[in-house]
């Protein structure tokens, strides 16, 4: 069984991700979205908010398990007995930290593998933090995250959509 997992914040979930999540599905038997607990960083959704629009957003893709980890993530890969990590990669400047942590995990596991998905290019610009630059001076929106989420991002900046300009 190639169980593999896909750890990020997540704050909240991108149509680059979401192109990340369905690439790799299609790659292993079971991919396990592992939203990342992190008390350090400030993020906008509690871990709650983001594993609940992550399960909404990929309930139709059969394989894939959302779920929660803190600490290290080799920790968590040898609990879930996965040994795939995938990571988007968008530009040269991921690449320099990406490789980092890649390099890290395989010393802290060795027979941990990173797959590294070139993002597409529509997406190549996209992260969560412009969602939310753009999000809180009430810019459309529509075309970085699905749907379904939409409202929540402008919930917590106070937006009313009928006031946001849509194309
Ligand atoms: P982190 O806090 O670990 O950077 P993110 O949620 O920002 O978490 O990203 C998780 C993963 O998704 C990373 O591998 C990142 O490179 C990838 N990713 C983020 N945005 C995109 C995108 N637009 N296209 C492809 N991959 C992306």
């Amino acid at each position: 069984m190639k169980r593999a997992v896909y750890p990020g914040s997540f704050d909240p979930i991108t149509f680059g991700h979401l192109d990340i999540i369905e690439r790799s599905a299609k790659m292993v038997d079971e991919l396990v979205i592992a939203v990342l607990c992190n008390s350090a960083k400030n993020s906008l959704f509690s871990l709650e908010e983001r594993v609940n629009m992550i399960k909404e957003i990929t309930k139709d893709i059969p394989n894939v398990k959302v779920e929660t980890f803190d600490g290290l993530l080799v920790d968590y890969m040898r609990q879930i007995d996965a040994n795939i990590i995938i990571r988007g990669l968008r530009a040269v400047t991921d690449f320099e930290y990406e490789l980092q942590i890649a390099q890290m995990n395989h010393v802290l596991k060795d027979d941990a593998e990173t797959i590294f998905l070139i993002t597409n290019l529509k997406y190549s610009y996209l992260s969560s933090t412009v969602v939310k630059e753009i999000a809180s001076y009430g810019g459309d929106i529509s075309k970085f995250v699905p749907e379904e989420i939409i409202d929540r991002i402008y919930e917590k900046y106070n937006v009313n959509r009928e006031n946001t300009y849509e194309q």
